[in-house]
């Protein structure tokens, strides 16, 4: 069986590698479910994967398969599984327990280990390849109506973990009624940090660098969300034609736009950090108005990475809902498909050269 590979530590070493196929007998407790690929997404990660800058191989490989954005559908179920049967479409999570009570209590998203396992990124094979077996548990059914957008699911769960948690940390107010939020980034997760917040009533203002007219700024505003390219007017500008902001979701992988977003936060807002940042860029800032506001306004900033089963199955039904309110809005973020594992080569040449491309993925298998 074909499975897309880089070898960890090696720069562009991505390859195909060959393995066998797995079977549910390899899970324990008759919970094995077998699932036949149909679509992986691939993203920022894999990039960094196969820049040598990010990853590991599995304990006895020197390879890792890599994607964790993937899409099937169940071809067979162990003698313990009730939850799916063969023909359900599924997406897997991507994080595995590791030891933390965080762990034990099915929150592995939120684990204090300083190893982590991660299917396709850390330690534990992915899913681009023909098959995958995991436990039932780690399997999360996606109706039948949403295979053409399924594959969207894992991006979305990143989303909905970041913006849950301010809501819930939001409860400290005892009543908290956001009104405006700021989406920083008109990336993949911009947009859809952008969706979940307009589903959730929220008037949003979202930032980019690149000018109007474009093909994210189009579907912002399709959302009935506002598109400021920061080359033309400045966050702080902006913030006060459309802010303060309650809730700000910071989604550009540049750390600088951070201390800007913080700037901006409203009184008794929240403000998520969604980015992973590799590098080790240096700024001033200006550090003590910073602290003041932050202190004086009650303000809190929290970071979040993963999702557990929860925010897969609160991105299922917000997949639905927006569906039902904008429909065919997210099957356009699909703009770039490669078909079969073979052509990985091309699927790295548009995840890195991309011209406008929004979610790149590859075609395993006839959806
Ligand atoms: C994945 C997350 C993962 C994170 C850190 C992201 O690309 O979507 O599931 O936790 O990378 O490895
Ligand atoms: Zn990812």
């Amino acid at each position: 069986m074909k499975a897309i590979s880089v070898f960890p530590g090696k720069p562009g070493s991505v390859h195909l590698a060959d393995l066998p196929k797995p079977t549910v007998e390899e899970i324990p407790n008759g919970r094995g479910v077998l699932v036949k690929v149909l679509r992986v997404g691939v993203d920022g990660t894999d990039k960094e994967i196969n820049a040598a800058e990010y990853g590991a191989a599995p304990p006895g490989y020197d390879f890792l398969v890599i994607g964790h954005e993937g899409f099937g559908r169940v071809e067979a179920v162990g003698t313990n599984v009730t939850e799916l049967q063969p023909g359900d479409y599924v997406v897997a999570t991507v994080r595995r327990p590791g030891h933390s009570i965080y762990d034990v209590i099915g929150t592995n998203d939120m684990t204090t280990d300083d190893v982590y396992y991660e299917r396709g990124i850390n330690l534990r094979h992915g899913y681009l390849t023909e098959y995958y077996v995991d436990d039932a548990e780690y399997i999360v059914k996606v109706p039948s109506g949403l295979k053409h957008v399924g594959v969207l699911l894992e991006p979305m769960t990143v989303v909905e973990k970041g913006i849950t948690q301010a809501y819930e940390i939001q409860r400290r107010l005892k009543v908290w009624r956001p009104r405006k939020a700021a989406v920083m980034g008109a990336g993949t997760i911009g947009l859809l940090a952008t969706l979940v917040l307009r589903l959730r009533g929220l008037d949003v203002t979202v930032f980019g660098r690149n000018q109007k007219p474009s093909k994210n700024a189009s579907l912002l505003e399709e959302l009935g969300a506002r598109y400021i390219s920061t080359k033309e007017i400045p966050i702080a500008d902006a913030a006060k034609a459309y802010g303060p902001f309650d809730l700000i979701f910071e989604a550009t992988g540049n750390s600088t736009v951070v201390f800007d977003a913080m700037q901006v936060l409203g009184k008794n807002g929240v403000l998520v950090l969604s980015s992973v940042t590799g590098g080790d860029r240096m700024i001033q800032v200006p550090a003590d108005r910073i602290n003041l506001e932050f202190v004086l306004g009650n303000k809190v900033m929290v970071g979040t990475v993963n999702a557990n089963r929860e925010y897969f199955e609160t991105g299922v039904k917000d997949m639905a809902h927006a569906e039902a309110q904008y429909a065919g809005w997210l099957s356009k973020l699909l703009t770039d498909p490669v078909q079969g594992l073979e052509n990985y080569a091309q699927m790295f040449d548009k995840l890195t050269n991309g011209n406008g491309a929004i979610k790149v993925y590859c075609q395993v298998s006839p959806v």
